[in-house]
């Protein structure tokens, strides 16, 4: 028999101790009528920027896709496999959710590549460098701006690409059609993992600010 690693063993023991026990009655109607969140985000896979964590939601909140870096694809009806489409599809169309979140964060590593293209790849494949051509215009852009430090050049592609990339829902009709309805808000978030601070982008300069919180 594999065992899981004993760290995760333990935590999961907290969790039915804790967590499960506290919110049982709600798994179970979660587990009877489904779920039904409001808000899907489009997180990186990093393990810093958690978003049940940063926005502290329980189970059936949140429906959430990580991919590296947040990236969103553009809309391409062919015969590929596009995971974070398929996510969206069925957040946009079976679940009816009325937010799309692309949320960033800092010191992000599929960022740091993108400002960095001529690296050795990490595999043959090369599956980041690729996946990461997404934002190669704006990175070369940045990249050549020789009045930014290295860090100042991570941190604008970072909140740039959340630009982009909430641009890029737009580009799936169902997307386009509902926001025109006013039944989809799309937003982007910047998260700051040193300090905690989320920056929301502001939806008509693209500015990002730290929100008024009471
Ligand atoms: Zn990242």
């Amino acid at each position: 028999m594999t065992h899981l690693p004993e760290r995760l063993l333990a935590g999961y023991r907290n969790f039915m101790a804790g967590r499960y026990a506290a919110e049982s009655d709600r798994y179970r109607s979660l587990a009877k009528q489904g779920q039904s969140p409001k808000t899907m985000v489009i997180a990186c896979c990093d393990s810093r920027a958690a978003p049940e964590t940063i926005f502290d939601c329980g189970p059936g909140e949140l429906f959430v896709v990580r991919n590296v870096a947040n990236l969103v694809p553009p809309y391409a009806p062919d015969d590929q496999h596009h995971g974070t489409s398929a996510a969206l599809e069925f957040a946009v169309q079976s679940l009816k959710v009325q937010h799309i979140i692309v949320m960033g964060h800092g010191r992000c590593g599929g960022i740091g590549a993108a400002l960095n293209p001529s690296a050795e790849p990490l595999s043959p494949g090369d599956f980041i460098g690729k996946w990461m051509n997404l934002v190669a215009p704006a990175a070369e852009a940045i990249s050549g701006n020789a009045m930014m430090t290295p860090a100042e050049r991570q941190t604008a592609l970072e909140r740039i690409s959340i630009r982009y990339q909430v641009n890029n829902l737009r580009s799936f009709p169902c997307v386009k059609i509902l926001e025109e309805k006013g039944r989809l808000t799309l937003h982007g978030a910047w998260f700051d993992i040193s300090s905690g601070e989320l920056w929301v982008m502001d939806p008509k300069t693209g500015d990002f600010e730290r929100p008024i919180l009471d």
